[in-house]
């Protein structure tokens, strides 16, 4: 069967446009790339995608059907099986020593060490590189000074690409059950904790869909289950949970209505087609400031909104922002609703000392609130700490015998990449102990 014809609209610094490439090569799938720097680019994808304006924009068989997290969803849906099946396989019928989940710092670090120690091991990651990749300046990587995300990320990667490791990218993992009877023994203890999973829960805005539970034989041998998206099941020995963060969301009315219509999470990917226009930006952190600085430099007359009554990111920022006659601070201010009709119109903000409740026009809210890490598939069945990080011990381990977890998702203080890679392959030296124990 021939290839679909894909054709993707970009721009050269936007994220989710490198995820999606490299989710197509990963597959073997060529594409052509419309660059929307380019003005007759831009109005053709506008023409094309009824107006939208976030990158990219993805059309297979000049059909659009919207961005990466569109094309991921999608993937999982019956009808694209036509087109994945051509690079689809056979990795979950395996039972793999290791199943690493992530595929940033911490997680090709992870795969790098097991396979060097002659594990199966599989990578399975919603997309590369995970926050690395939305980070343009990388001058704390030791040996690898001035680089930035994509390239240090596609050094890991060309890096791992040696070894015998299957990686995956597009797979979402949704829940994970311990228990296998095939290996259960006879007498031994079962694990109070481990598959005691039950019914719905929502954590972190995914859905742990309560998928039928297996009892909790769970014993010295545990095997993993992994359920994918698209509800096929991955199974192994023993699991590193290298998963992240994500960006944290307001919650409040209107933000999931307006997503992607008006309120974004990535000021340098979306904030290119409101260039001239006023728009809002959500929490005065480092990300915060760095989005007001971007928007600010596309002419865009910035609302920077804060809820301290002082701004939290570095002095050098916070100087540039205060400098700049486009950029209005409200300190002390939350927002309570995001309102328009299509697009965003408005926003209304709360004054928290004065009770106030202002309204504020602007075309598109970008939200810079913090991270949050990325446990909804392994919420319930490992320990976590009070900011949802999971807890580990000095060798990554986690509360579950056979799991253990590496990176910006566990409770280690400093998110760096440097520290992401180094517990990344600590915990596969420590699968790979307890494998060779079992
Ligand atoms: C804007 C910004 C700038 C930064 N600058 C620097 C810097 O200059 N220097 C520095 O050292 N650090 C920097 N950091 C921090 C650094 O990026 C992180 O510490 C590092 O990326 C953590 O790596 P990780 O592998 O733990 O997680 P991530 O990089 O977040 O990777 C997580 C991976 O897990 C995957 N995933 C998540 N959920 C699932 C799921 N359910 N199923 C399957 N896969 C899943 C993701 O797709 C991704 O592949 C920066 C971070 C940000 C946000």
């Amino acid at each position: 069967m021939a290839q679909p014809k894909i054709e993707i609209y970009t721009l050269e610094w936007c994220p989710y446009c490198r995820r999606t490439k490299a989710f197509f090569k990963s597959k073997d799938l060529s594409y052509e790339e419309y660059d929307i720097a380019d003005e007759k680019n831009k109005q053709e994808m506008q023409e094309r995608s009824g107006g939208e304006k976030t990158v990219p924009q993805i059309f297979i068989d000049g059909e659009n059907i919207g961005g990466y997290d569109e094309l991921i969803k999608l993937k999982s849906s019956d009808e694209m099986q036509e087109i994945w099946g051509m690079a689809e396989s056979d990795f979950h019928e395996e039972l793999w020593d290791v199943i690493i989940i992530g595929a940033g710092p911490a997680g090709l670090s992870a795969a790098i060490y097991a396979a060097r120690k002659g594990l199966k091991v599989l990578v399975l990651a919603v997309a590369i590189g995970g926050q690395v990749i939305e980070t343009d300046m990388i001058d704390n990587y030791i040996g690898i000074p001035d680089t930035d995300g994509q390239t240090l990320i596609k050094s890991f990667w060309d890096h791992m690409d040696k070894y015998e490791v299957r990686a995956e990218l597009g797979e979402k993992v949704v829940d994970i059950v311990c228990a296998d009877e095939k290996v259960v023994e006879a007498g031994q203890q079962v694990d109070e904790k481990a598959g005691k999973k039950t019914g719905e829960k929502e954590k972190g805005n995914e859905v742990d869909q309560g998928w039928e539970k297996e009892e909790a034989n769970v014993n010295a041998k545990n095997i993993f289950k992994l359920k994918l998206a698209d509800d096929r099941t991955v199974r192994a020995k023993s699991l590193i949970v290298a998963s992240g963060t994500k960006k944290r969301e307001l919650g409040v009315p209107g933000e999931n209505k307006f997503k992607n219509s008006g309120v974004y999470y990535c000021a340098i990917c979306d904030g290119f087609l409101y260039a001239g226009e006023d728009v809002a930006v959500v929490g005065g952190g480092n990300s915060g400031l760095e989005a007001a600085l971007d928007l600010a430099k596309l002419d865009c007359q910035v609302s920077l909104i804060e809820t301290n009554d002082h701004l939290q990111g570095d002095n050098v920022l916070q100087e540039q922002v205060l400098s700049r006659d486009s950029i209005k601070v409200f300190y002390s201010c939350r927002v309570k609703e995001i309102l328009g009709d299509e697009q965003v119109k408005e926003i209304k903000v709360r004054d928290k000392d004065t009770g106030e409740i202002n309204t504020i026009q602007v075309a598109a809210v970008f939200v810079e609130i913090g991270l949050t890490p990325n446990v909804g598939f392994i919420y319930d069945l490992v320990a976590t700490n009070s900011r949802d990080e999971i807890i580990i011990d000095k060798k990554n381990k986690t509360d579950v015998r056979g799991i253990w977890a590496a990176g910006d998702v566990t409770d280690i203080e400093a998110k760096q990449i440097i520290i992401a890679t180094a517990e990344g392959a600590l915990a596969a030296l420590e699968v790979n102990k307890y494998l060779n124990e079992i």
